[in-house]
């Protein structure tokens, strides 16, 4: 533990009274918010170290390596401090549900017409979608008349003819139609496309991933320094 990094790290955070720092954990991929539990100094260090995303439990107070009985680890793919080095965030690959409840997120409540509600997830729109298209599938019958439905009922060939339609679609607006009209053709290839995905069994973070790798999101510099080996 001797490297200068980690103690340029610990210079650089603020610990509070307690020795603390909020760090909050959010799917590096969808932009989900997963949780938010606390680090002392030993935890940071040993995330850093290791990639997999350690907190210090104040209910127990001992370091605790997340999902190290269930499974359930944060790898950490980028570690970030914001404006005045009082909270971290772990950009991570989450593996499998971040909340002890098995929720994916701890946020799983959202306030609505007065009570808490749980099944929230603290999604960006395009996830959020994917999901609530791959509910569609799973509901058998009963509720066949919405459009997804008839697509998804109707096959991959009809599907892929609509998504030739949007495409067309979006291909003539980008050449000389009105801003509006890009966006909302957009928006119709995308969905085409999710539904298209959700029908093939597909995830949408399948595609995230394949995006991520070519965009070249390396670990944390740490680790991907090591794994150069002439680094
Ligand atoms: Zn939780």
């Amino acid at each position: 533990m001797q490297p200068t990094e980690p103690t340029e790290l610990l210079r650089t955070v603020t610990f509070d009274a307690q020795g603390l720092v909020p760090a909050i954990a959010q799917d590096a991929l969808t932009g989900e918010v997963r949780m938010l539990a606390y680090m002392n100094r030993e935890a940071l260090e040993q995330t850093v170290r290791t990639g997999v995303a350690t907190f210090w439990s104040r209910s127990r107070a001992a370091l605790w390596i997340k999902g190290e009985t269930s499974g359930h680890t944060l790898v950490v793919r980028e570690l970030l401090l914001d404006c005045d080095g009082d909270c971290v965030l772990l950009r991570v690959e989450p593996r499998g549900p971040s909340c002890h409840t098995g929720a994916p997120s701890c946020f799983f409540r959202a306030w609505r017409n007065g009570s808490w509600t749980d099944g929230a997830r603290p999604l960006p729109e395009v996830d959020a979608l994917w999901l609530t298209l791959d509910a569609r599938r799973r509901e058998e019958g009963a509720a066949g008349r919405s459009y997804t439905r008839q697509l998804l009922d109707a096959g991959v060939q009809r599907i892929g003819e609509k998504l030739r339609e949007e495409a067309d679609e979006l291909a003539r607006a980008l050449e000389g139609e009105p801003d509006d009209r890009v966006s909302s053709e957009a928006a119709d290839v995308l969905f085409h496309t999710l539904v298209g995905l959700v029908s093939r069994g597909v995830s949408w973070r399948a595609v995230l991933a394949v995006l991520a790798k070519r965009r070249g999101v390396s670990g944390l510099t740490e680790k991907a320094s090591r794994a150069v080996p002439n680094a």
